[in-house]
């Protein structure tokens, strides 16, 4: 299965990604998470990078084709995967396809999650992320002890780019750029659209139920 997941942030993509990589076997691939280990580490990319994720905007689109590139070529992705923050412009959707049609692995559906911007500044506000596992908690979820994870005792962080005027400026970013993609993928009969609002074991039910459906296709 190659999976594509949308959503503005905060709309559970990380979490949804995860649950994905353990039912389907596939490795989730955050571009959010790999810039930031690029940053955090200062190597050329993350060099590139840091300005723009400081601003809360995108990278261009050929820094972004090269990190993704080598992500996809790894030997643990050869079976499928979960692409979360990519594509995020046209012109980034169609040198995808044109990567996959080489590689002979097709994407098989891209779920939108959708939500609406009140709930989307609520949820980052107060988001904390295991420094360990990359686990989300927040107002729907908090830890059984505060600032620590539940999973492994991981001490819980906010995110930098998670302040009122970094959170507007990258939904403004995503409502922006991303309706054309969301277009793209529709036009293909790949898109899935998914109400972000609900529980996640519901949206995580609901996701697997569409990508049996693509299946049987
Ligand atoms: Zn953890």
């Amino acid at each position: 299965m190659r999976i594509l997941l949308f959503g503005p942030p905060g709309a559970g993509k990380g979490t949804q990604g995860k649950i994905l990589a353990i039912s389907e076997r596939i490795p989730h691939i955050s571009t959010g998470e790999i810039l930031r280990d690029c940053v955090e580490r200062q190597t050329p990319v993350g060099k590139i990078a840091e300005p723009f994720l400081a601003q809360g905007k995108y990278l261009p689109d050929d820094v972004m084709l090269e990190v993704i590139k080598e992500r996809l070529l790894d030997h643990s992705a050869a079976n499928g995967f979960i692409l979360d923050g990519f594509p995020r412009t046209v012109g980034q959707a169609l040198s995808l396809d044109k990567l996959l049609k080489e590689l002979k692995q097709p994407i098989d559906s891209a779920v939108y999650l959708k939500l609406d911007k009140g709930t989307i500044m609520e949820r980052l506000l107060h988001r904390e992320t295991c420094h360990e596992c990359g686990l989300s908690y927040g107002p729907r979820r908090t830890s059984k002890k505060p600032g620590v994870c539940d999973a492994d005792g991981g001490i819980l962080e906010k995110r930098k780019d998670d302040t009122h005027d970094l959170i507007l400026s990258r939904n403004k970013e995503y409502l922006e750029k991303t309706p054309p993609v969301l277009d793209y993928y529709m036009a293909r009969n790949k898109l899935v659209e998914i109400d972000g609002s609900q529980a996640a074991s519901e949206i995580a039910n609901k996701i697997s139920k569409s990508l049996v459906a693509m299946e049987l296709e």
